[in-house]
């Protein structure tokens, strides 16, 4: 009987530590985009989904470690409004907010290659700009007026992670390889950031 009354208080515990995550710091990854809303597409191969995907591989990645937990804005093809993105990211505080994004050039083939971060107008924002321009092939960094970068209060970058129609990123991005590669690179700046 003790045995088991010990085994439920276990479990319980478990189940309600996983919930109470105050002993961890919270990091946001917003997929960009949803829905009906595709962002950028070529060839049926939509925004939307990248992002996704990637962002659920930065969960994986993350569930080994318990210095932050990792929250979606949306983990599933779901369309949420910017201000029901940047109400959830105030109301949990996080230590930062990732958005993620996938570019798209008016050119059928865009010569423009790589990445680009969007940041606020603080020293926080930018500063994790430059932590991630050294793990990616950044292009610019730019202070931008975007609605989730200008609402949301804890420190928050939007990143493109690439042109859509640009043969080499889209094979990059949509590549298990590649979202994995992205993935780890986003693990490796929460772990410094967070340590
Ligand atoms: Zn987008």
């Amino acid at each position: 009987m003790k045995g088991i009354q010990l085994l439920v208080i276990t479990v319980f515990s478990a189940a309600f530590l996983s919930f109470t995550p105050e002993h961890k710091k919270l990091i946001i990854i917003d997929a960009g985009h949803g829905g009906s809303d595709m962002g950028a597409n070529r060839n049926g191969i939509y925004e939307k989904n990248i992002v996704l995907n990637i962002g659920k591989e930065i969960q994986k990645l993350n569930s080994s470690q318990d210095k932050y937990e990792i929250i979606m804005t949306r983990d599933s093809d779901t369309y949420n409004q910017l201000t029901e993105r940047t109400t959830l990211i105030n109301k949990l505080n996080p230590e930062l907010v990732i958005s993620l994004h996938v570019n798209s050039s008016p050119d059928m083939e865009s010569l423009q290659q790589g990445s680009e971060i969007y940041t606020q107008n603080t020293e926080a924002s930018k500063n994790l700009a430059k932590r991630i321009s050294k793990k990616f092939n950044v292009q610019k960094i730019e202070e931008k007026n975007l609605h989730i970068l200008r609402e949301s209060k804890a420190p928050a970058i939007l990143m493109e992670l690439g042109f859509i129609n640009n043969v080499k990123d889209l094979e990059y991005l949509t590549s298990e390889k590649g979202q994995k590669e992205v993935a780890q690179k986003f693990a490796d700046v929460f772990n410094e950031y967070t340590e």
